[in-house]
């Protein structure tokens, strides 16, 4: 198999688009088409500085390299982020995490702010899960996006990437399809803008498969976490791995099924979500962000209230 470029020795065949590319072919085809994903989608404007989420994993690690290589040419600026959720259960996961997060900080040159949950709001994830009902990953999701948002903000940031990649937007949009929760399908976006007091988020790597962003971080010896998460749901556990397997296998009987399934959604499907009713957003009476629940102040300061011992009735009514 050779680079049908340069005819020297390939390191990845894309089926999609009949390619066989060597390692120096590779990343510049995939930096190339990430700027483009970027331009096409209105992701970053120059003069916008760019947060990037990095949970030390292959997706995140390959997004800050690229986008670091992409800022210099579209002038805008990069800096980083890592959230130490504190998820360990005998694995060190959230250290190692954070370790190999900070080493790419280093390799790109970029400003950077690490953050530990347990410091900054008194709890870590592990402690949440036997005192919470929701799944643990629902706690997690909630708590980054939260901590994501706040930490962008203070450190200057205007737009906040994140590194969810083809397989995991191709498999958003099936579970979507699946359950018919179109709430959940319209909130699915490649850029949501930044309104209601949030920050506007990208997701440069939406058209970017996880067989290319694995490759990128192998051939550009990017360092980064093998492991994973050990809340991480085991195969032939929850519907949504069994969808993530379907997905993947159809992928390999149809070349470009998730590229089309991803494009389509957001270029034909979803504009159709504008016109649902939105939910009245509240405003939180801890913290000032918008709520969408039907109480007075948001899930993550619900949360952090029942984590850090408190009532949140008392906080509500100011006791
Ligand atoms: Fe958080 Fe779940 Fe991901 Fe682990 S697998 S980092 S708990 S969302
Ligand atoms: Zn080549
Ligand atoms: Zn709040």
């Amino acid at each position: 198999m050779n680079c049908k470029r340069c005819g020297s020795k390939a390191v990845i065949r894309i089926d999609y688009a009949n390619l066989t590319l060597c390692a120096e072919h590779f990343s510049e085809w995939l930096e190339t088409r990430v700027e483009k994903t970027v331009k096409d989608y209105g992701m970053v404007a120059p003069g916008d500085i760019v947060a990037v989420a990095v949970s030390g994993g292959k997706d995140s690690t390959t997004l800050l390299h690229v986008m670091k290589k992409v800022s210099e040419r579209m002038k805008f600026d990069v800096v980083g982020i890592n959230i130490d959720l504190g998820i360990d259960r005998g694995t060190k996961y959230s250290s190692l995490s954070t370790e190999l997060a900070v080493r790419n900080f280093e390799l790109t040159g970029v400003n950077y702010k690490v953050v530990k949950l347990k410091e900054t709001h008194g709890f870590t994830i592990d402690e949440t899960k036997h005192r919470v009902k929701r799944p643990v990953c629902s706690t997690c999701g909630l708590v980054k996006r939260y901590v994501l948002d706040e930490v962008a903000k203070e450190i200057g940031a205007n737009v906040l990437a994140t590194g969810h990649n083809l397989n995991d937007m191709a498999v958003f949009v099936m579970s979507g399809y699946h359950t018919g929760d179109l709430q959940n399908l319209a909130r699915l976006r490649a850029v949501s803008p930044g309104e209601n007091g949030y920050i506007k988020k990208i997701k440069p790597l939406f058209l970017t498969s996880e067989k290319e962003t694995t490759t990128y971080a192998l051939v550009n010896k990017i360092p980064f976490l093998l492991d994973s998460c050990p809340n991480n749901p085991k195969v032939g556990g929850p519907t949504s791995d069994k969808l993530r397997r379907m997905v993947e296998l159809t992928e390999e009987e149809i070349p470009g099924f998730m590229l089309r399934l991803v494009e389509n959604f957001e270029r034909r499907i979803r504009p159709f979500f504008e016109d649902l009713p939105r939910f009245n957003l509240g405003k939180c009476k801890v913290c000032g962000k918008p709520t969408n629940s039907d109480r007075d102040i948001c899930s993550f300061c619900a949360l952090k209230i029942k984590m850090n011992g408190g009532e949140v009735s008392n906080v509500v009514s100011g006791e």
